[in-house]
């Protein structure tokens, strides 16, 4: 009995497929029949995730909440002067924006990792970069109406994303994961966007998978309302490492305010920082009774 685990998208370049034979199961458990000797889907540690975003209303309410909320907020944070996301000086004096992260917030990726999971792989780069140049992932439920509103009331949608720009076999552009992105978004029903609105890691020198850097120019020029994501780290720095479950709970909770009105969290379960800070073993935080 084998078991996989791997490390989905957060655009990291981690590919390595860790395999941890379970041999205290051959002993402890009896074996059980197999036709083929095919890996089994079920056995891959982002299975019932990937099954839970595909398959549930749950998710699909979820997300219907989140974006309704910020878009029944959208006209009282336009018209407040004094309303910013974070902290900024001469803010009143900026005109208006929002920052959406793309994967998982306006993109639904998820059949890129159904994919790993069929066939029982790890996240890896080539994989994810065909997906991407497909440029056929769906919308994530409620936030092309959402994004539609904001742009439609003159509030600008600043895209910061961790997609990276990385060169492609047979192909001389030297960013073709942005085409393929700004082609995926308008497909989806996005109706006003253009290149500069999307901000790729990489893109600039300071542009790492850190965004505070991005967040900080996006400052520089606009009276930033909104942030939306699905991972921490779209709404605050230094989440992504070094980290316990503890201290970014915390700092969940100093942001009480903020959840709802300033910040939307989208959920995922599938894979992002919330996972990549964990130390091995990963039962060592299950709480039992
Ligand atoms: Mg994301």
């Amino acid at each position: 009995m084998s078991l996989v685990f791997n490390t989905l998208p957060g655009k990291i370049a981690v590919s390595a497929l860790l395999i941890v034979n379970l041999t205290a199961c051959q002993t402890a458990a009896p074996v059980v029949p197999s036709n083929s000797g095919a890996a089994q889907p079920t056995a891959h540690n982002n299975f019932n995730s990937v099954l839970w975003y595909q398959t549930s209303a749950e998710f699909r309410a979820n997300a219907i909440q989140t974006y309704r909320q910020a878009t029944d907020l959208l006209s009282k944070a336009k018209s407040d002067p004094s309303w910013t996301v974070w902290p900024q000086t001469n803010a009143a004096n900026l005109p208006a924006a929002i920052i959406v992260d793309i994967d998982e917030t306006i993109l639904d990726n998820s059949p890129a990792a159904a994919q790993d999971v069929l066939t029982n792989a790890a996240f890896s780069d080539a994989s994810w970069d065909r997906w991407v140049s497909l440029a056929k992932a769906d919308a994530v439920p409620g936030a092309v109406a959402f994004v539609n509103a904001a742009e439609a009331m003159g509030i600008k949608v600043l895209y910061i994303s961790n997609r990276a720009c990385t060169v492609r076999a047979g192909d001389n552009r030297t960013c073709p994961q942005k085409d393929d992105t700004l082609n995926n978004l308008k497909a989806v029903g996005i109706q006003q966007i253009s290149a500069a609105q999307l901000w790729l890691k990489a893109e600039q020198a300071d542009w790492s998978s850190e965004k505070e850097s991005r967040r900080q120019l996006a400052m520089q020029s606009y009276r930033v309302i909104m942030s939306v994501g699905d991972d921490f780290g779209d709404f605050l720095p230094n989440v992504k490492k070094n980290i316990t479950p503890a201290q970014r709970a915390a700092l969940v909770d100093q942001y009480q305010t903020h959840w709802g009105s300033r910040f939307f969290m989208l959920p995922n379960p599938t894979y992002g920082s919330w996972d990549t800070i964990l130390n091995q073993p990963k039962q060592q935080y299950l709480r039992g009774f």
